[in-house]
């Protein structure tokens, strides 16, 4: 029988990893990952770390069980090629050449914008390779309403956007996100949205928690209230479990679901 889930992208940071945890990655979802992989799924870690910061963390965490692909700064795409990570040439050379124009074009206001934030928060703003604004924050409540102040200037530029991560938030082009990297990763592997999972706990996994690139969603309980919802308004799992066991428990359910012997995996 062939495996109902062909292409697996889970968010990292308290979806599938908890640092608190030891091993921070379930030993149950790392089985499941590596049960699906031996049936052809392939497996994406999806995230807003940059590469060199999350290769660090996955040689720390000690997996038994390794990506096929990552998706970086939530737009970058890279694949493993035997124990190397190559980048999606065409795909991430358009991405910076996207976002260098685009902040090409917003870079008389930066001043001011950082000026607004800093009168009126206790706020780090900086600029990163990313970015020329990032924002890290001393609370949910300052986040809010530093993304609200971004997001009214986004509507004055065509296709700029916020990526937020709990206190965390970056400009970005509104085509690059976690969901259209997804997106790229099952096109070239030509997969359909029928046959991806998505997993994820945050704002930034929003793009891609969507039937548009994953007929199958879960969220961990330790998950945002707006991701429960979304996940749930397109008949997704919510597992009562946090990270990485509430993603084993949405993998399980799915198959389940569609009827896939788990004893198949192995
Ligand atoms: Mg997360």
């Amino acid at each position: 029988m062939d495996v109902p889930i062909k292409l697996l992208s889970t968010d990292f940071d308290g979806t599938l990893y908890a640092d608190f945890e030891n091993p921070p990655v379930p030993l149950c979802l790392q089985s499941l990952i590596r049960g699906l992989q031996s049936r052809g799924a392939k497996w994406v870690i999806n995230t807003g770390r940059a590469l060199p910061d999350l290769l660090l963390a996955l040689e720390q965490a000690e997996l038994g069980v390794e990506p096929d692909y990552l998706v970086v700064v939530e737009r970058e795409i890279y694949r493993r090629h035997g124990d190397k990570y190559v980048e999606a040439r065409a795909w991430n050379e358009s991405c910076r050449r996207e976002h260098t124009q685009l902040f090409e074009r917003i870079t008389p206001d930066l001043s001011r914008i950082q000026q607004w934030i800093r009168a009126r928060f206790d706020a780090r703003v900086y600029a990163d390779a990313y970015s020329p604004v990032c924002l890290q924050s001393r609370s949910n409540e300052d986040t809010d309403a530093i993304v609200e102040f971004l997001e009214e200037y986004c509507r004055s530029v065509t296709n700029l956007t916020v990526v937020r991560n709990d206190v965390y938030a970056r400009f970005s082009h509104v085509n690059y996100n976690k969901g259209s990297a997804l997106g790229e990763i099952a096109r070239q592997l030509r997969i359909g949205p029928d046959g991806v999972l998505a997993a994820g706990d945050h704002w930034n996994d929003l793009p891609m928690l969507s039937q548009e690139f994953a007929r199958w969603l879960v969220a961990p309980d330790n998950a945002i209230e707006a991701v429960k919802k979304r996940v749930r308004q397109q008949q997704g799992y919510v597992s009562g479990q946090p990270h990485g066991y509430g993603v084993a428990r949405g993998v399980e359910f799915f198959l389940e679901f569609n009827h896939y012997p788990l004893s198949d995996l192995g």
